[in-house]
Formats: C-alpha cells, structure tokens, sequence
C-alpha cells in the first residue's frame, strides 16, 4: 500500500496537484501549494461541502471569519492553556518527536500499547529507549501586530476555523433569524506548529479546514452527534470514497479533548507506513464550553433565550470538523487506480486512472483535436470555446491521441471530445467516458446535453 501511496504522490507532483512551498529555495515541509489542477480540486471540494452542508440545509448558515484573532480569544477558548503537547528529545540525534504521537506509532505496529517510552525507537535514528523527560509545548502560532514586537502586540493566528465562529454567535443570531438547533459552517486556513509535519499533505503547519458549530439545545446534543456522524460519513462516500476505506474511532474519555462529551473520528486508509490509518475529520460534542467560556471572559451574555418556550440556556454545540487539505489527500488516494487495458496491437497497457466523481474531477472535459490541422483546429477550438463557458475544459492538439487519453485519464478527466476528420462530413463528435472508456458519437448540438447528463452538480 506504501507504494500505491508513494504513486500517488508522484502523480500528484508530477502533474501539478501539489508542490513542494518554496521549492526553489529547497523547500518546507511545514506547507504545500496547489497547482493549477490542486487549486482546482480543491475549490471543488469546498464546493461540494458548501454546497451539502451549508447551502443545502435550511438549520445553516455561513460564516468567514478573520485569522489573526487577540489573544483573549485563545485565553477564554483555553487553547493558549491548554493547547500543547508533550515533545521528548531523542538522546543520541536530538530530534524532536511529539510523545503521544510516537505512541500512536508503536501502538499500531505492536497492536499493544508501549509499556514506557524505554520500549520506543526513534524513527530518525533507529535508537532505542534513549530519551528526555517530556516538555509541553505550544502549537499556536505566534504573530506581532503593531510596531513594536511585545507582549501587547502578541496575537495568535487560528489554530481552528471554530472560534471566529463562536465569537460571532450573537452577531449570526441576530442577523440570521435562526434558532437552535441551527449551524454556522466556516472554511479557512488553520496554523499549527507542528513538531512533525509529514507525510505529504496529511500534517503541515498551514492548512484548510471545513468546520461547522451547530448549536442545539442541552437535551438534543446527542441525538444531534449522531446524525452528524451519519452525515459527514454519508458526504464522503457520496463523493465516491469507498467506504472499505473508512473507519470509525470513538475517541476514549482519558484521549478526548478536555471540553469534549464525546468525540467520533472518521478514519482513512491512506496507507502510511507502520499504520495505514489517520485522521480524516473529528464530529465532537464539545457541550456549552465554548460559549460559557467566552461569555464569561468577554462579558456579553451567549446564554439563548427560546420565546417560544420560556427557556433559557447556553446552547451546546456538535462540531464536525473536516480538514479541506486532508480530504483532497484522502480523495486522491482513494480515486488513483492502474489498471490492464486493451492496446491497439492486440496486447494490453497499463493505464494509471483518476476516478475522481464528476463533481470533483479539476476538469471535466478535454476538447481534442485528433491531428493538428487546419480544418479540425479552428472546430474543436469553437467547441471548447463554448465548453468553456459551462465548464472547466482542457484543449490538447499534441501528440498521439492514446497518450492524450491516458493524460487526461490520470487526471480524472471525466470526457474526452475528440474532433476527427469525419466530424467536418457529418457534424459529430466521439465522446470518451473515463471510466467505461466507452466512445459514443454525438451530434455537436447535442454535445452540451449529452456531456451535462455526466455532469450534474
Ligand atoms: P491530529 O491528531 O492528527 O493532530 P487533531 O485531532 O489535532 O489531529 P482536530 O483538532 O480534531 O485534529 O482538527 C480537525 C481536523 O483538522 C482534523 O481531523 C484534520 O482533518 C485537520 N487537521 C488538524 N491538524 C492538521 C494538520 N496539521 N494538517 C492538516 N490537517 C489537519
């Protein structure tokens, strides 16, 4: 599975999903860009989720909050309390691991849990048993705003998307006439100072998050977590993940969060190694905390009062939280395929396929040109011109058009359109379906229904 991974890297490099940040300069760990077709996915992704969660329900609303937030913020959300980890230093190479995360390691390697830290190997150095006493450590990220780099100028910037939304509650109340249970969905960047970023995009110190804070009354909580769980759950393999690929994990009460009543990650076989396992997205029931926090230190009353009931409490909030940049990784994995295909002499090649949902593919039609020519040329970028307007269309005259296939297949390009000699005889063109790899001949002035019926949404 490490190799199926590695692949898709690969791919994922090599055609500009994702590169390296800084790469020019040797390049960080700590972050990734996205390239023309990453940027792409992923504003499908987003869009998708947008669509599903917020536009697509009439309990949400939605919300895009700041990221440099004062650090009272941090204070009364407990994170600049609480917010750390435990770092052990290895002895002998003196690199610097988080101490829950090396357990988690061994755990799933051993399939027990590590007596003591005596027992773990440094995964730098292969050295055993050889470290310092754990340290805390901060995750938040530091920033100076103003003139002068001091302690009133310290602000932190979010290592969530959740509390710009808990801090506009009261705003979003008034403006929005909802009531519990309703939500506020938010997606943005989120900076934590990982120890060990890694494994590609799963863990960086910049990254995308897609959260929702659903309010509900004390008594409702839990029902709601569950069909929160059902939903987030449902939006993936709705998508297309397989769902043999996901897993369930009831976080145990000594792991939880410290406000969390209870807290379900969805896990995905991404195929690490040691564990193949990780995090996708957490739905926790993180009970009034919140808003009791900030009422008490900000001084503004978050409690809700419900006309219609007479009642009066602080809401309790279900937080599904997703990370964007995760769910990208998590997407790609599960779409990448090679397969046996038929070639043209009677053998067969193997072909490398993204089968990515329709909805998600970076782009949905390729417009080709079966040779470079005067006649077929200016048709086809009539075509896509047209396309384009519906669409985002990819046009590509260059070379042999098996191999142009096989570009837009590894890609996840749901239709190809190829424009042939005959096309100028008869007013048609051959559609390609990624998948089937079947060819069907359609009319040009049939060509945008034909290609809508595959791309709905
Ligand atoms: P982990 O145990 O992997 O550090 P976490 O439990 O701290 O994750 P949460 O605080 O629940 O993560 O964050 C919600 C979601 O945000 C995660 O499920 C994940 O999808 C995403 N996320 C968190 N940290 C990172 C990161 N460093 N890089 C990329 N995505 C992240």
């Amino acid at each position: 599975v490490q190799n199926r991974l590695d692949a898709v890297i690969n791919l994922a490099k090599r055609r500009g999903f994702v590169f390296q940040a800084g790469e020019i300069y040797g390049g960080s760990r700590s972050a990734w860009d996205y390239g023309p077709l990453g940027v792409a996915l992923k504003e499908n992704i987003k869009r998708q989720w947008w669509k599903t969660f917020v536009q697509g329900r009439d309990d949400m609303v939605g919300l895009d909050s700041s990221i440099i937030l004062p650090s009272a913020v941090w204070q009364a959300s407990g994170h600049v309390a609480t917010f750390t980890d435990p770092l052990v230093e290895c002895l002998q190479c003196h690199k610097r691991h988080r101490q829950d995360h090396l357990e988690e390691a061994f755990e799933a390697k051993k399939g027990r849990a590590a007596a003591s830290m005596e027992e773990i190997t440094c995964p730098d150095c292969g050295t055993t048993g050889k470290w310092t006493e754990p340290q805390m450590f901060s995750g938040l990220m530091k920033t100076y705003l103003g003139p002068v780099d001091n302690e009133a100028g310290q602000h932190y910037l979010r290592p969530e998307t959740a509390q710009g939304i808990f801090v506009n509650f009261s705003n979003v109340l008034t403006v929005s006439r909802k009531k519990p249970p309703f939500g506020i969905g938010q997606v943005g960047k989120a900076f934590r100072n990982e120890i060990t970023p890694g494994n590609f995009i799963f863990r960086t110190r910049e990254f995308e998050q897609m959260e929702i804070e659903f309010f509900t009354a004390p008594d409702d909580a839990p029902e709601w977590f569950d069909r929160w769980v059902e939903a987030c759950w449902s939006w993936f393999v709705d998508l297309g993940v397989d769902p043999a690929n996901m897993r369930r994990f009831e976080v145990p009460e000594d792991e939880r969060a410290h406000y969390s009543a209870g807290t379900i990650d969805v896990e995905y076989r991404f195929g690490f190694q040691g564990s193949e396992w990780g995090e996708l997205m957490g739905i926790a029931n993180r009970t009034d905390f919140d808003l009791s926090s900030h009422s008490k230190a900000s001084g503004k009353d978050l409690v809700y009062f419900d006309q219609a009931t007479g009642e009066r409490y602080t809401p309790f909030v279900i937080e599904p939280s997703f990370g964007l940049t995760r769910s990208l990784m998590a997407f790609l994995v599960d779409a990448y395929a090679e397969e046996e295909v038929p070639n043209a002499k009677g053998g067969t090649d193997t072909r490398t396929v993204l089968r990515l949902d329709p909805r998600l593919a970076p782009v949905k039609v390729a417009v080709l040109p079966l040779s470079r020519n005067e006649q077929l040329s200016p048709l086809a970028r009539e075509i896509a011109g047209r396309l384009r307007s519906l669409w985002a269309i990819d046009f590509d005259d260059a070379g042999a058009i098996g191999r142009r296939y096989r570009r837009q297949d590894e890609v996840g390009t749901p239709f190809c359109v190829t424009i042939d000699f005959d096309s100028l005889e008869d007013g048609a063109v051959t559609v390609r379906e990624r998948d089937s790899m079947a060819q069907t001949r359609v009319k040009v002035d049939e060509l945008e229904a034909h290609l809508a019926q595959g791309l709905i949404g």
